[in-house]
């Protein structure tokens, strides 16, 4: 059978691969452009990540609200009467639908969309089946029919590991989370990213025991030093158990059915010890992920890969490859739903208007922990800054207070803020938040980090009053907090 041919083919429906396609589209309506994708559209923000994830934070921001509920006056009687199922089955009706809308839009865009046949619907979304895999440098094939593109863009995404050890695979993963058809009594879950920060949070804000197992003294370890002790001190407080220094060894079913968790805490200065973890009725792994690259052929494309498997491009997205090109999560950088949207985008006005120079600059990317309470960071931490401009060259600014929100209300967690300034002009190079708010509160200050703006112009802005942002115009140089 003759090969298909598009001027733009694109492996992975999910959000760099969909945008991309979009663009190209929207820049040159004549293209043909395909989108291949395995599993549903969307994919991994909107089917297993970001959006459900997002609706289940806020499902544990309203059991928060409950709890405060009486302190503000209202005499709400708790009878510990959520609905899991019913929560689960809107959710799942609303990434539906969102499934549909991505089919639409590609189709209203004239962008034809290559479903494998083998999985749809509810399926893991990391399953190789039905998927797409280069037989040549510009040739792929999709359930035995072959589609050669002039410009082919790799957006496949990854999937999360599970460790190799005895008893992973009687383990979840965030996949896993969002088809639990019921809420469990007890939980361990072994991590300490921002996913499994996040899936911890709401669990352990749903009521749930929840433990959370690191691997070494601290979560959050990519983040600045400071933001992540706060939120460890709030987490303690909010009653969370983390289960510091300790690696998994084997994971055991028990004959009630329940998992136990056995592992090696090996504190610093102190002699390794095992520990034993019993009785939960799930374990869920939240250790990293892993790029889709395995199965799609890249040596018969020559593209190259880092020994992780992630692909290896060059600022403009270019893989090893002629013409072939990569976006998001599959080249391992900033694994983030904006990210690869913002890649896909830029490589399209690059490829299709002309566009030679456009390229997206990975420096100042925002990012949010929904955590409770969750995290705000923008540019550099503490420790980065130091390194990069000299510890003499840098001033901090930082502030701790309890939000208005819990002064009526018994518990009392606290925000804490820091802006990083590069001496002399006071450039802001660092702003990072946690506490209420703070997820809604960074993207208006990103816009001011990314244009460079001093702690003066931070100074001279009024405040707005009486808000937990203010604090950010308003900070003293030398408070101790
Ligand atoms: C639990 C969780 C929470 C997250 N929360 C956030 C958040 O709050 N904010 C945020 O910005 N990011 C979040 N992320 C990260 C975000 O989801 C990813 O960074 C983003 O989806 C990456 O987009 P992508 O296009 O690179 O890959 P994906 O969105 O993963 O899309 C890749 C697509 O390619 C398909 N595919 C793979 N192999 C093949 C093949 N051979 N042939 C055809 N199709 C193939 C897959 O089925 C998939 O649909 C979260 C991730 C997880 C797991």
């Amino acid at each position: 059978m003759a090969k298909q041919f598009f001027n733009y083919l694109v492996i992975g429906g999910g959000s760099g691969g969909i945008a991309s396609a979009r663009r190209a589209a929207l820049l040159q309506p004549s293209l043909k452009i395909a989108v291949i994708e395995k599993s549903r559209p969307g994919g991994t923000c909107v089917n297993v990540g970001c959006v459900p994830k997002k609706v289940m934070f806020m499902t544990a921001a309203v059991n928060e609200a409950l709890h405060d509920a009486k302190d503000y006056g209202f005499d709400i009687e708790k009878k510990n009467q959520f609905d899991w199922a019913m929560l689960k089955e809107k959710r799942d009706a609303y990434v539906k639908r969102l499934n549909g809308i991505y089919k639409n839009n590609l189709a209203k865009d004239n962008i034809t969309y290559i479903q494998g046949t083998a999985r749809h619907s509810i399926d893991s979304i990391s399953s190789p089946s039905g998927a797409a895999t280069f037989t040549g440098p510009n040739t792929v094939s999709v359930d035995g029919v072959e589609y050669e593109g002039e410009h082919i863009l790799i957006a496949v995404g990854g999937s999360p590991t599970l460790p190799n050890i005895p008893g992973a695979e009687l383990c979840d993963t965030s996949d896993q989370f969002f088809e639990w058809d019921s809420l469990p009594k007890k939980v361990l879950v072994v991590g300490a990213g921002y996913i499994a920060v996040e899936l911890a949070g709401i669990l352990h804000n749903l009521g749930v025991d929840t433990t959370l197992v690191a691997r070494r003294g601290a979560i959050l370890r990519t983040f600045d030093e400071d933001v992540a002790k706060n939120l460890m001190s709030e987490m303690s407080d909010a009653g969370q158990k983390v289960q510091y220094y300790t690696t998994p060894d084997a994971i055991e079913k028990a004959e009630d059915g329940t998992f136990t968790f056995k592992g090696t805490v090996s504190e610093p200065g102190q002699e390794p010890k095992q520990v034993t973890l019993e009785g939960f009725e799930k374990v869920l792994f939240a250790i990293g992920r892993h790029p889709l690259t395995e199965n799609l052929g890249l040596d018969k494309a020559g593209v190259n890969t880092d020994n992780r498997g992630h692909i290896l491009v060059d600022e403009y997205q270019q893989t090893s490859a002629e013409r072939v090109y990569a976006v998001g999560d599959v080249c391992g950088k900033a694994l983030l739903t904006p990210v690869a949207i913002a890649a896909g985008r830029h490589l399209s006005h690059r490829l299709f208007n002309k566009e030679a120079d456009r390229k997206l600059d990975y420096k100042n990317i925002p990012t949010v922990v929904f955590s409770h309470p969750p995290i705000g960071t923008i540019g550099l931490t503490q420790a980065e800054a130091e390194e990069k401009y000299g510890a003499e060259n840098i001033r901090i600014y930082q502030s701790k207070f309890t939000n208005m929100y819990f002064a009526m209300t018994t518990r009392k967690p606290k925000t804490y803020m820091k802006l990083i300034c590069k001496l002399p002009e006071e450039q802001i190079v660092g702003l990072h938040v946690v506490g209420l708010g703070a997820d809604e509160m960074l993207q208006g200050f990103s816009v001011a980090v990314v244009s460079g703006a001093t702690k003066k112009q931070f100074d001279s802005t009024v405040a707005i009053h009486p808000t937990s942002a203010e604090e950010f115009v308003t900070m003293n140089w030398g408070l101790s907090v």
